[in-house]
Formats: C-alpha cells, structure tokens, sequence
C-alpha cells in the first residue's frame, strides 16, 4: 500500500482569509474554513480533494 499524504491529519491554510486549521485528509464530507465559508476539502470518491495549501501533515 502506498502512503498517501491525503490519508492523515493535515493542517491546512486558506487561500482566501490565511486561516490556520486542522482537518482530516480523508474526508467524508466537504470541509470548510471555519472563518470565511470558503471550500478547503473536498471529498471525490475515497479521496479528498484539497483546495487549501497543506502546511503539514500530522502523524
Ligand atoms: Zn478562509
């Protein structure tokens, strides 16, 4: 199996507003930045789609 960098905690960073936030990168439903509603996470079909920049990911 490969590691994917989708499949952890990720930190993410909005383009929009520069809002700093945790979110799992496998996930189940759309994520979005706590502070301006933007789209950061999509999810397509088992993976996600991020929208944001990845700052980290977290073990
Ligand atoms: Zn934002």
């Amino acid at each position: 199996m490969k590691a994917e960098p989708t499949s952890k905690f990720i930190k993410v960073r909005c383009p929009k507003c520069k809002n700093e936030q945790i979110t799992f990168g496998k996930a189940a439903k759309v994520v979005h930045c706590l502070v301006c509603g933007k789209t950061l996470v999509e999810p397509t079909g088992g993976k996600s789609k991020v929208k944001a920049r990845i700052l980290e990911v977290l073990e």
